[in-house]
């Protein structure tokens, strides 16, 4: 924790002005120009406290003498419990630059363009529930220098003949990649992570204690080797992109092998451990958990906007209501025309149905998820509901209406039963679709429940 030289008041960093402020008399200190009490000289640690969440196991740390009452991973509001310990000190940091203020105006901004989101999104009790965490990161430099043969194709016409060549080309190859990112921290979403990239590098600082001062920071615990070939991926990807655009006339030319390949033989040196700033919402409501996350540097943002059921079901019906007396008006449909319409409608509702069930269970099993699954392993299986209303009753339906219409009976009364049973099933399916609708847009909570180990990772 840091005093003020002054008054001896705590001292927090002040995003406007990039200085540590003195909340007291206003003095302020350029960072680095001011020693850390509590600091232990020479050492890469630091004094600092961690706050571990009861409900979820999710963890921050601050330096400060603050107490923290709710957790930004799963919502809860209770008094985290805490205790003192070191903390492995990193290489680089981009301080905050967006200030609370200025998150709370993007988000209102958000939500108010979503008419139906819950109204509790919009109070500022829960707009001050914005936290700035500083998120690990592991930082790679990938380095390229190689003779490589790229095998290319190239066809032409001349005349009446195809001519196909084919032929090698033998180049050197350099490209240095520097700050190549990805989180190392389980907690946060891998997902969140990248729909709020980038963090340019000539935003980084050497790392100072002060920067953190005021703010909470959550901790590395993700092997820095999980993202290695991914860097070295990213790499040779960008040389291939580099090396095609270099022979326009050439139609292709094939990749190399990938990640540690011998071809194009990236290296990869140790990352480096370095603090990005993000600002940090969560709601809770009914078991799950929606997130609003925003770039504390360059201000992008990324929102789980969950749906209000009230709201929802009250602009159906406005809706449905001019709906069925326009169809009730306008009732010139054939009786198989009425029902091909139906079965359409029905089509794109099951389609709709298997792709949202797949991706709820991506997003439950968090199986994208790298840096989660590193650490706690794959969760298991999840269970489904709406199997029998969501699929089974209108496939059934589907199946019936497209019996009628190969086998086109006589009589009028079979292709209104079969439209029946169809709309009927449909309405059930519609609901199911509200229902993943909701569950898509927000998120299980999370379940840290594994033990960490050693903080300092
Ligand atoms: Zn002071
Ligand atoms: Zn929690």
């Amino acid at each position: 924790m840091y005093t003020c030289e002054n008054c001896g008041a705590g001292l927090h960093y002040d995003i406007k002005s990039g200085k540590l402020l003195c909340d007291s008399c206003l003095s302020t200190y350029m960072v680095g120009s001011i020693k850390d009490a509590s600091a232990v000289e020479e050492t890469d640690e630091i004094n600092a406290k961690v706050f571990h969440c009861p409900q979820c196991g999710g963890e921050i740390v601050t330096i400060d003498e603050a107490a923290a009452t709710f957790c930004s991973y799963c919502g809860a509001s209770a008094v985290l419990e805490s205790r003192m310990t070191g903390i492995k000190k990193p290489k680089y940091i981009i301080p905050f630059k967006k200030t609370k203020d200025d998150c709370r105006e993007l988000y209102l901004k958000h939500v108010k363009s979503n008419i139906f989101a819950p109204k509790e999104l919009k109070a500022p009790s829960y707009l001050d529930r914005f936290r700035g965490i500083y998120i690990p990161y592991w930082v790679y430099d990938v380095h390229i220098d190689k003779d490589a043969v790229f095998t290319g194709d190239e066809t032409h016409r001349r005349g009446d003949y195809i001519i196909e060549d084919s032929f090698k080309m033998t180049c050197h190859v350099k490209g240095d990649f520097s700050g190549i990112s990805y989180d190392a921290s389980s907690s946060f979403d891998d997902e969140l992570c990248q729909e709020i990239a980038p963090y340019p590098t000539n935003e980084y600082r050497d790392f100072d204690t002060g920067y953190i001062s005021g703010f909470y920071a959550d901790v590395a615990d993700v092997d820095y080797q999980l993202y290695m070939r991914d860097a070295a991926d990213f790499a040779v990807d960008n040389t291939m992109t580099e090396v095609r655009s270099k022979f326009t006339e050439v139609d292709s030319v094939d990749t190399p092998d990938s990640g540690f390949g011998p071809v194009l033989a990236p290296s990869c040196g140790e990352p480096k451990n370095a603090l990005f700033p993000v600002w940090f919402l969560s709601y809770r409501n009914h078991g799950r958990v929606a997130y609003g996350v925003v770039n504390g540097l360059t201000g992008k943002m990324s929102t789980d906007t969950p749906i209000s059921v009230a709201k929802y079901l009250l602009f159906s019906l406005l809706l449905a209501i001019p709906l069925f007396f326009l169809l009730n008006v306008g009732l010139v449909l054939t009786p198989s025309a009425g029902l091909v319409a139906t079965c359409v409608i029905t089509g794109i509702g099951l389609i709709t149905f298997l792709v949202n069930r797949s991706n709820i269970k991506k997003q439950e099993t968090k199986e994208l998820d790298k840096g989660y699954v590193s650490v706690y392993g794959k969760p298991g299986k999840t269970t489904h509901n709406g199997f029998f209303t969501g699929l089974i009753f209108p496939s059934i339906g589907l199946l019936i209406a497209i019996a009628i219409l190969v086998f086109t009976p006589v009589s009028d009364i079979y292709y209104y039963a079969a439209n029946l049973i169809l709309i009927v099933a449909t309405g059930f399916m519609l609901i199911q679709l509200i229902r993943q609708f909701n569950i898509l847009a927000t998120r299980p909570l999370p379940q840290f429940n594994k033990n960490r180990g050693e903080v300092d990772a």
